[in-house]
């Protein structure tokens, strides 16, 4: 048992947050001990083989020099290169990259690619930073970083209020250390830069496909299904518009600062057009309720698509939907999960959900190597493909061990790189 490793964190601004790292590790190694590995592949699993930490000078706006910090975890490269979004935050810790990176491996596993997890982060505030001050911190994180890194090494990626412009600084910066043109370095890219067709909207057309799947088995026809969506960034405003568009009534959506709900559902439309680039929309009305009513209120799918730890032994027995489908990392907490599954909520947990991001990442990876582009209709078909046969084999695992899904998706997630690193001598 490892359950005291669960313990609360004083990180962020919330003093009750679960420790996301310890509450990862309880998971993965009831995982490795159903699939009948021996104790020493979860010492290797439960972290991150290298963390890297940065400093970052940047020069702002008025002049004066600000250090930054930023952090790096490679998490394990059995399988093949790491892979995994860089997140601007300023409540970023090292745990919570080890934790993510982690997360990125079970995804890799459980979408059948080619890589390890990897994940990256800066402390700073970038809502609070001009354009060219951001500019010039995610070409200071690559210099940083750029002998740690690198398309058959480690490929970074978009994650919380990092966007396609962010990479392609980072890709240009990228290319004038290595001295040639290195799209395969950085995946989320503008399209122009050897971006992929349907990267942008890749985690919200994953959610949208593991919705349909489990409003499937559940027999709720989407059409008439009442659906909140809490965060209206990249993955909720498209998870949002796609679900609108499928004829789902939107009842409600939130942002950082309130949450906006409606019976009678939302014009998303609207809504996606006034967004600003970080996800802000509530600014705009007076008739906000906040984040936490809005979990709370009547619905069939309700969808985390913003930050951890939202849905919790404080509020998993008033959550109303007969689904949650986690399209953010980490939104629900073991107690949460606990209480969700005795109450027959059907969960789909986050490294099942929000995968087809890295998906239609590797598509764009692949690509970029090959120097050949796919049409938008051919990356669909392949993430659509991929993400029915995933959730299936980890809806009928739950189903035939009796366990909730989030716990079969780390059997399924981490049984390939358990087998590369066995193979490989590690273990
Ligand atoms: P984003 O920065 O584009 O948007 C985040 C949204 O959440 C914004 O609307 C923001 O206002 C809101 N938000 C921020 N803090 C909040 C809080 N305390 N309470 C409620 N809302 C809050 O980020 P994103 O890319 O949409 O990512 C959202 C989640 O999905 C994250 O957990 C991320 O790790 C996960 N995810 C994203 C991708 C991707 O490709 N974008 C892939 C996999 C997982």
């Amino acid at each position: 048992m490892v359950a005291d490793h669960v313990t609360q964190s004083t990180n962020g601004d919330d003093e009750t947050q679960l420790d996301m790292l310890s509450s990862t590790r309880v998971v993965i190694k009831n995982a490795l001990e159903r699939l009948g590995y021996p104790n020493e592949v979860y010492e290797l699993l439960k972290d991150s083989l290298r963390m890297l930490t940065v400093r970052i000078p940047v020069r702002m706006d008025d002049g004066s020099i600000k250090v930054f910090t930023g952090y790096r975890a490679q998490h394990n490269d059995a399988v093949g290169p790491t892979k995994g979004g860089v997140r601007f935050h300023p409540n970023v810790t090292e745990d919570e990259v080890n934790a993510l990176a982690i997360w990125m491996s079970l995804k890799a596993g459980i979408m059948d690619l080619p890589y390890g997890g990897g994940k990256g982060g800066i402390i700073c505030d970038p809502r609070e930073m001009s354009f060219r001050e951001l500019e010039g911190l995610s070409r200071g994180y690559v210099r940083a970083i750029s002998q740690f890194v690198g398309p058959t090494k480690d490929i970074p990626a978009p994650d919380i209020f990092t966007n396609s412009q962010i990479m392609a600084w980072m890709m240009d910066e990228y290319s004038r250390i290595d001295e040639y043109n290195s799209p395969g370095f950085i995946t989320g890219k503008p399209i122009v830069l050897g971006g992929s067709h349907g990267r942008e909207t890749a985690t919200a057309k994953g959610v949208t496909i593991c919705i349909k799947e489990a409003a499937n088995k559940r027999g709720i026809d989407l059409e008439d299904a009442r659906v909140i969506v809490q965060g209206f960034g990249n993955a909720g405003s498209f998870l949002a518009k796609f679900l609108h568009d499928a004829g789902a009534k939107v009842i409600g959506i939130s942002d950082a600062y309130g949450a906006l709900h409606d019976p009678d559902g939302l014009d998303i439309d609207y809504l996606l057009d006034r967004r600003d680039s970080f996800g802000t929309i509530t600014k705009l009305f007076n008739n906000t309720i906040t984040n936490q009513e809005l979990l709370e209120q009547d619905c069939d799918i309700l969808v985390p698509a913003a930050v951890q730890n939202q849905i919790t032994k404080e509020n998993a027995h008033n959550i109303k939907a007969s689904i949650v489908v986690e399209a953010a990392n980490g939104p629900t907490t073991p107690e949460g999960t606990k209480i969700l599954t005795e109450r027959d909520i059907l969960l789909v947990p986050d490294v099942m959900a929000s995968s087809g991001g890295v998906t239609v990442s590797y598509f764009e990876w692949v690509q970029n190597n090959q120097g050949y582009y796919w049409p938008e209709e051919e990356i669909d078909e392949k993430l659509t493909k991929a993400m029915i046969k995933s959730f299936n084999t980890i809806y009928n695992t739950a189903r035939t061990r009796q366990i909730d899904m989030r716990l079969a998706a780390y059997m399924v997630g981490v049984r390939k790189m358990a087998e590369a690193s066995r193979f490989r001598g590690w273990v």
